[in-house]
C-alpha cells in the first residue's frame, strides 16, 4: 500500500489515525476541509480526537501524500496526492472543490511536449463556476 510505504520509507510507522485519515481523503472525489476530515474520521473511530487528526494531517503533508490548497475562497482544503491527472472544479457558490477525470488533461501534455517541447510535469487545471448542486433551476 502506498500509504504504508511512504510511512516506512521515512520511519514512520502505520498508526490508526494515520489509515484512516488516509481512508477518508482517498474515500473521497472533493477536497475536504480540515472540519470535513475531522468529522468523517470521528464517525470511524471516535476515539481519534481533532488534534491527533491535525497531526496526521501535518505528517502526511510533510511526506507530501496529501496536500493542502486553496483552490476556493474559504478556508483551505485537503486532498491525497493526484495519482492521475484530474480537472479542479471550483463551484463559487458553496466552495466545494470536485475532481473530473478526463484523459483531456493527458492530451494536453502530450501536446505541450509536442508542441512546445516542454516536459511537463504537473498539468492544474481548474474551473470555477456553479456545481449541479448550485446552478438551480
Ligand atoms: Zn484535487
Ligand atoms: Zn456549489
Amino acid at each position: 500500500v502506498e500509504l504504508e510505504r511512504a510511512l516506512r520509507d521515512h520511519g514512520h510507522r502505520v498508526t490508526r489515525p494515520r489509515q484512516v485519515v488516509w481512508d477518508v481523503l482517498t474515500g473521497s472525489d472533493r477536497h475536504l476541509s480540515a472540519p470535513e476530515i475531522i468529522e468523517l474520521v470521528h464517525e470511524r473511530d471516535p476515539s481519534i480526537n481533532a488534534s491527533s487528526t491535525y497531526r496526521v494531517l501535518t505528517l502526511l503533508a510533510e511526506l507530501s501524500l496529501v496536500r493542502e490548497s486553496r483552490l476556493g475562497d474559504d478556508a483551505s482544503t485537503w486532498e491525497p496526492r493526484h495519482a492521475d491527472s484530474v480537472i479542479h472544479l471550483v463551484c463559487d457558490a458553496c466552495g466545494v472543490v470536485t475532481h473530473h477525470h478526463t484523459p483531456i488533461v493527458d492530451e494536453l501534455a502530450r501536446d505541450l511536449d509536442r508542441g512546445a517541447g516542454f516536459d511537463v510535469g504537473a498539468i492544474d487545471v481548474r474551473a470555477n463556476g456553479r456545481c449541479p448542486g448550485c446552478r438551480g433551476g
